[in-house]
């Protein structure tokens, strides 16, 4: 077993903390990360506090992981030790079903293992980023490109990938009107795709203070979602609005914003059902749909895509140590727009 050190929650009520703990040994198509540096998603706080589901603890949190290779099993074929490599939400899934076959292990139908707060193949416990090494299967770790800044490619693989992927699903681009409801990791993510894509873009916040840094990801209008003037005046506006608010709220006034036909895409995941009128639907022919994260062959695209167009994460760089600060700022909306952990602070 391979000695691993990183930040845990024992239960749901105690603070993350410094836990020591082992990963398996390198198999013949695994590699070993020394992972440098990991996003902070608001998923790891509502899976650290029990808001969706029971977890699994002690539990690491942390799925945005970037780091170099330091070992390669005797079979790996995509890598070689010192090369930059990324780990997202998925370590494995089932490989059989039919979602695995095309590439969307996210929709796994029987057995997707999720970085952290999940169990492996083996039965064990998988534990995250917010640890100084992984281990992992090389068909689930990606590859990073040498040009882009490292701390600012780790949100990619979650913040990135799930903007990235419904945006590429519904083939939003030019013509099309995308509204991006909240302005956080996913949100500014989704900013920065929906323009590359050539969509007109409106920022959908709750914060008045954002306004002028939405513009400079290259939002072209931006709304106080909180003003409903501002509101009213949007009415059937949207081809797309693409949700990723974290917190319980309201479907009504932002479905009224669609124009007729016009889809709210769900990527938040807050803890409540949403409550949705069918008339709110029906009056326009309006639809609401989710989606999950992204499968591994898309994630590479999202990456390949990024270094080729220098679309990286805005991101703030903190000590591991201040991660309950960055969780408090993080659920006030205060955050440009992710943090990402310093793993040499561990
Ligand atoms: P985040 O950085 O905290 O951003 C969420 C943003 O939502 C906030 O910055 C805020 O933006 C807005 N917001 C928060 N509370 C609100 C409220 N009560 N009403 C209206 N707006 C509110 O979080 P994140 O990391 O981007 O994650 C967002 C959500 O997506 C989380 O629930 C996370 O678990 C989920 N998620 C889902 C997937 C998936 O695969 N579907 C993947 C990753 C994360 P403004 O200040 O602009 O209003
Ligand atoms: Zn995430
Ligand atoms: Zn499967």
């Amino acid at each position: 077993m391979i000695p691993s050190k990183g930040y845990a929650a024992q239960t749901p009520e105690t603070n993350l903390a410094p836990w020591n703990f082992e990963r398996r040994d390198v198999g013949p198509q695994d590699v070993q990360i020394e992972i440098l540096y990991c996003g902070v998603c608001h998923s790891d706080l509502h899976q650290i506090k029990n808001d969706w589901f029971p977890g699994i603890f002690p539990m690491v949190p942390g799925h945005e992981i970037v780091g170099r290779i330091s070992k390669t099993g005797t079979a790996v074929k995509k890598f070689t030790a010192g090369n930059l490599a990324g780990v997202g939400c998925l370590v494995d899934s089932c490989r059989t079903c039919n979602n695995c076959k095309e590439g969307l292990e996210q929709y796994c139908l029987t057995h997707s293992v999720p970085t952290y707060n999940g169990k492996g193949k083996d039965g064990q416990p998988t534990y995250g980023g917010y640890s100084n090494n992984i281990v992992v299967h090389e068909d689930f770790v990606l590859h990073i490109s040498e040009k882009l800044s490292l701390p600012a490619v780790a949100p990619l693989l979650c913040a990135g990938i799930t903007t990235y992927s419904p945006l590429r699903y519904w083939k939003v681009g030019k013509g099309h009107k995308l509204a991006v409801l909240g302005l956080g990791g996913l949100g500014h993510m989704a900013v920065k795709f929906g323009v590359a894509f050539g969509a007109e873009v409106t920022v959908l916040s709750t914060s008045p203070s954002k306004e002028e840094a939405a513009k400079n990801l290259g939002a072209h209008n931006f709304v106080v979602t909180t003003d409903p003037a501002q509101l009213k005046a949007k009415r059937s506006s949207f081809d797309f609005i693409l949700d990723t608010v974290s917190a319980k709220h309201e479907m009504a006034p932002y479905l009224s914003l669609l124009k007729t036909n016009g889809i709210h895409i769900c990527v938040g995941a807050p803890p409540e059902p949403y409550q949705i009128s069918a008339f709110a639907l029906m009056m326009g022919r309006k639809s609401v749909a989710a989606s999950n994260i992204g499968g591994l062959p898309e994630t590479q695209e999202m990456l390949d895509f990024c270094a080729a167009n220098n679309i990286v994460s805005e991101i703030e760089i903190i000590n591991i140590k201040d991660i309950h600060t960055a969780y408090d700022r993080m659920v006030k909306g205060d955050v440009r727009y992710r943090f990402v952990i310093d793993m040499a602070t561990l």
